[in-house]
């Protein structure tokens, strides 16, 4: 099917894709799980689940292969790749109108919004960030990769973590705080928060080479633009695309509370984005994180993070902190 994996489409935490072709005809992407640790119970429970569900902006998985230790997972192809590249544009490459980021934003809501609660299995992704939404030919969004996914019964909403895992730049803090609140699919909601924020920004939430050092971190900065002037200053826009980012942003505001108690279901998302801008309340000022209840090493991660440039490439393994996580839940 891979032609012996010549086409390499990219690299994750957690494989190598390429690319293939069904003998039917149809491209697909390939990929190569790295060696598993257990028995391989999770890939089956996975591939059972999610190769049940079906949604038009959750991306199809077709199939998968076991033989021996190696596992692979066989998705339908998405023509344009993964969004990153068409939201962070330099200068050169593809430029997409705000109307169409919106629509791709409604869609990515959409599709967490079934994996919450659309399903009969709440289903939490705990990896949402750009490179995790893929496009078609149509620029339809598809969540993909569930490799951090947990299942839960519909009933059960605080989750139980025995290692927490996700990307810096979209991890909700209640993966890093106590007393903020226990982990839930308000995490989920909180990584489409930063990612609709970077949408609605073209740029990374943080970024060291920002012009400004007012502007290091988008999601503060925006806010107080809001506060002063009521409106948003955008180059080359019409008003009509004006009021779209303007909802985006509030939107991604309210997603990005530090309390999980204060932001939004995701069916509530897709309605406020459905619905006017002028119908949406703006929320209180998002804060970065609850100085009090840092420990001090935890409060030294954090700095780390918040000055590296490239954040959103690494994983962070939070498997020290779940510890206490786990005494908050109990
Ligand atoms: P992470 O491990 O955090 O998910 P990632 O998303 O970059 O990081 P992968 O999910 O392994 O890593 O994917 C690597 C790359 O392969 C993606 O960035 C994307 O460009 C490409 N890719 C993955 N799935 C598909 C697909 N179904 N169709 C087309 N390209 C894909
Ligand atoms: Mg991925």
């Amino acid at each position: 099917m891979a032609r012996g994996f010549k086409d390499k489409l990219g690299e994750g935490g957690f494989g190598t894709v390429f690319k293939g072709n069904l003998r039917s005809g149809p491209c697909v992407a390939i990929k190569m799980l790295g060696k598993s640790k257990g028995n391989g119970q999770d890939f089956i429970n996975e591939v059972a689940t999610i190769g049940r569900i079906h949604h038009l902006n959750v991306v199809q998985l077709i199939g998968f292969c076991v033989e021996g230790s190696n596992r692979a997972l066989v998705y339908e192809f998405m023509s344009n790749g993964s969004l990153d590249k068409f939201i962070f544009s330099k200068e050169g490459s593809i430029n997409i109108s705000y109307g169409q980021i919106f629509e791709i934003s409604v869609g990515i809501a959409r599709g967490i919004a079934y994996l919450h609660h659309g399903c009969e299995m709440k289903i939490l992704h705990f990896d949402i960030k750009p490179h995790n939404i893929l496009l078609d030919e149509n620029f339809t969004p598809k969540v993909s990769d569930f490799g951090l996914a947990k299942l839960y019964p519909v009933e059960n909403s605080i989750v139980t973590m025995t290692a927490a895992r996700g990307t810096i730049g979209y991890m909700a803090p209640e993966l890093f705080y106590k007393n903020i609140g226990g982990v839930s699919y308000k995490a989920d909601v909180y990584s489409f928060g930063m990612l609709l924020m970077e949408m609605a920004g073209k740029r990374k939430n943080l970024n060291a080479q920002a012009e400004h050092s007012s502007q290091l971190y988008f999601p503060l900065w925006i806010y107080d633009q809001f506060g002063q002037e009521g409106e948003i200053e955008i180059e080359d826009v019409t008003e009509e695309e004006k009021k779209t980012v303007k909802k985006m942003i509030i939107v991604a505001l309210w997603c990005i509370q530090l309390k999980p108690v204060d932001r939004p279901s995701m069916n509530k998302v897709v309605e406020m984005l459905e619905g006017d801008v002028e119908s949406l309340e703006m929320p209180p000022k998002p804060i970065l994180y609850p100085h009090e209840t840092v420990a001090e090493d935890q409060r030294t991660n954090l700095d780390q993070t918040m000055l590296s440039d490239d954040y959103t490439g690494s994983y962070y393994s939070v498997e020290r902190e779940t510890s206490s996580l786990m005494e908050n839940i109990a």
